[in-house]
């Protein structure tokens, strides 16, 4: 409970701040739209300029600054200055369509003595007046530029380069030369790229969507139509980003992804009711349409198509109105309407010249043919189907579309594809190795870590198995009770020591040790065993050995074969193992424990440690036999 609150109050907080932020914001544009709302001086002129040029402010937007700057640099006869506006107000003035007043523009200011020695604003020229003459029912001057464009590219500088691959990307787009926008498109989208030019790239990406589209390419369309509304969103050309958002939609309209579709088109229509772009308004409306249609809302869709042709009429759009009318037919062939279908086909069909591509119109004829042949109206039909195809020729032929050129385009642009995206790898690439680099140093940190701890983990667990390896293999040698080598133990030792050479082995029995445990108890036998292990270790030297045979029995693995050195030995056992004796609390002090010995001498006859031991148990035998407390050496 107390934590929702918390959180509702956090988030009032946050709002409060948000719309303060906003409003902050709004003000902030607001005055500094009031403080410099037109370029007055030299300074000022020429910002707003750069600002256009570099899309960092929208043309229509601020058409009415450009105007000013145009018409004060031009009063103010600064001439440089004034060539790059009225570059940039050719271009405005084809984005408002006002084609006439720009055929003006362009003949006058093309004519200026001056123009070509500012290499970049005459090429900026250059791309508008190709547009216009693109649009012009001649074709010849408009090729004959393009031409003469095309023929001088390798002499400018990437940006140069660039605005003239985008004028002859329009205008290969505009005739319908499929093969050659790629070709121009891709060549710009890689110089765009490594100028890092983001309008130009948007414009490029798109010019290669729309030829993809018409390629019938659908999954190329679409990345590379959301290529460029990327690219497009980076600048502030808001006009178009909308164009971007509505060609995007359109491929999306095509693949029947209208959802998807929808989205997009809402965007398109932001940007365009931001510009307050007519045409792009009635494309934008002109899609939803279809969507309705594709959705099957043929009520809605009907009405807004009707609402369509009347602006697309009013705005003397001629694709758009022949593009609702054909859709209007649809909608109208799906409500049953046949008559009206056809009313609004027989339209078209009248209209069939402003057209601009050869597909549309086969596009049209083939739609044309299915409603005649409903219609019985035989004659009609055949007509549409005969046209049908003279136009498929045409787009084929203008479009390099038959099988055998589609493949050749897509050969020869793949390279170029290629080439480009290795381009955008790069960009990403060289951020991406940054981290990778990062993450693969922590990688190897913790690896070389992770195996360093490994290897220790490994070398402790080695060392505590080898050191438990040789506890267990100590154990199995060792006598429990008195912790001296047990009868394995000492046997594997006097082995070895027979193979070094001479040697003795001595067997020590103590005696009467039965009486030992029968008056003083077991655990004073244990103790005594103990004294006498203690006594051995006391008396002899590094290179002797001894070892529990078995109960109260031990056996000797002696260096020495000298009888006086034996003797000796035992005799200093007998003295110490008396001495620790004595220290035993319940033993009573005046009991006398002694030990009867056997000690075999090694010889070439006694050479084996098992006829060793066996003498030695003889020698024992008489030892005892004799009274016991002796040694009896052989
Ligand atoms: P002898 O002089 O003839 O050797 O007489 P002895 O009583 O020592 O006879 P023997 O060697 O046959 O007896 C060995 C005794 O040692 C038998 C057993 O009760 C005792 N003994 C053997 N192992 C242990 C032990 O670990 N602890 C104790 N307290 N006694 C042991
Ligand atoms: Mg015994
Ligand atoms: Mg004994």
């Amino acid at each position: 409970m107390t934590s929702n609150i918390q959180i509702n109050i956090l988030d009032n907080t946050l709002w409060a701040k948000c719309i303060a932020l906003v409003s902050f914001l709004l003000l902030c544009n607001f005055a500094s739209a009031n403080d410099e709302p037109y370029p007055q001086n030299y300074q000022a002129a020429q910002a707003l300029i750069n600002n256009i040029k570099l899309n960092e402010i929208d043309y229509l937007q601020n058409e009415d600054k450009l105007a000013q700057a145009f018409k004060i640099s031009r009063e103010q006869n600064w001439e440089k200055l004034h060539l790059e506006a009225a570059a940039l107000y050719a271009e405005l003035l084809f984005r408002q369509e006002k084609y006439e007043e720009l055929n003006t523009h362009l003949s006058y200011y093309l004519k200026n003595k001056e123009l070509p020695n500012q290499k970049s604003v005459h090429l900026l020229f250059l791309e508008s007046q190709l547009k216009s003459l693109a649009r012009k029912s001649n074709p010849a001057p408009a090729l004959i530029l393009a031409t003469k464009l095309e023929e001088s590219l390798q002499q400018y500088s990437t940006k140069e380069k660039i605005i003239i691959l985008r004028a002859l990307a329009y205008y290969y787009t505009d005739t319908d030369g499929l093969k050659k926008t790629l070709n121009v498109a891709l060549e710009g989208l890689e110089l765009a790229l490594k100028d890092d030019d983001s309008a130009s790239q948007g414009y490029f990406f798109r010019k290669i969507a729309d030829a993809y589209n018409y390629l019938n390419e659908k999954d190329k369309a679409v990345y590379y139509a959301k290529k460029a509304v990327e690219a497009y969103e980076k600048t502030q050309d808001e006009l178009f980003t909308a164009k971007a958002y509505w060609s995007l939609s359109n491929v999306l309209l095509e693949i029947k992804k209208p959802k998807d579709a929808l989205i997009y088109l809402n965007k398109a229509l932001f940007y365009f009711k931001k510009v307050n772009a007519q045409k792009g308004l009635t494309f934008a409306q002109y899609s939803i349409a279809s969507i309705e249609y594709l959705q099957a809302n043929y009520d809605r869709a009907l009405t807004l198509t009707k609402e369509n042709i009347e602006l697309a009429r009013s705005a003397d759009i001629y694709d758009m109105q022949l593009a609702s009318l054909i859709l209007l037919a649809d909608i109208y062939i799906k409500l049953d309407l046949l008559v009206q279908a056809n009313e609004a086909n027989d339209e078209v069909f009248l209209k069939l010249d402003k057209f601009s591509r050869s597909i549309y119109k086969a596009e049209f004829l083939s739609k044309r043919y299915e409603l005649k042949r409903h219609l019985n109206y035989t004659d009609e039909a055949f007509e549409a189907i005969e046209q049908k195809l003279l136009y498929t020729k045409k787009h084929y032929e203008a479009t390099s579309e038959n099988n055998i050129k589609t493949l050749q385009v897509k050969f020869e642009v793949k390279e170029q594809e290629e080439k480009i995206q290795q381009l955008e790898y790069a960009k990403d690439i060289s951020e991406l190795q940054a981290k990778e680099e990062y993450q693969q140093k922590i990688i190897w940190r913790l690896s070389a870590a992770i195996a360093f701890i490994l290897v220790i983990v490994s070398f402790f667990l080695f060392y505590k198995q080898a050191r438990q390896r040789q506890k267990y293999h100590d154990i199995s040698l060792t006598d429990y009770l008195t912790n001296s080598p047990n009868r394995r133990g000492i046997m594997r030792a006097a082995e070895a020591k027979l193979d070094e050479g001479k040697m003795t082995i001595a067997i020590v029995d103590l005696d009467y040790f039965k009486k030992v445990n029968d008056q003083f108890g077991h655990d004073v036998g244990d103790l005594v065993l103990i004294a006498f292990v203690k006594a051995v270790k006391e008396t002899l030297s590094g290179d002797h050995q001894f070892g529990r045979y078995g109960g109260e029995e031990w056996l000797f693995a002696l260096n020495s074969v000298d009888e006086l050195a034996i003797r000796n030995i035992f005799d200093q056992l007998a003295t110490r193992f008396t001495e620790h004796c004595s220290n035993i609390k319940d033993l009573p002090s005046d009991t006398k424990i002694t030990f009867s010995v056997g000690a075999s001498v090694s010889s070439p006859l006694k050479s084996t440690l098992d006829v060793l031991i066996k003498h030695a148990d003889k020698l024992l035998y008489k030892a005892k036999e004799n009274g016991r407390n002796q040694v009896v050496v052989d």
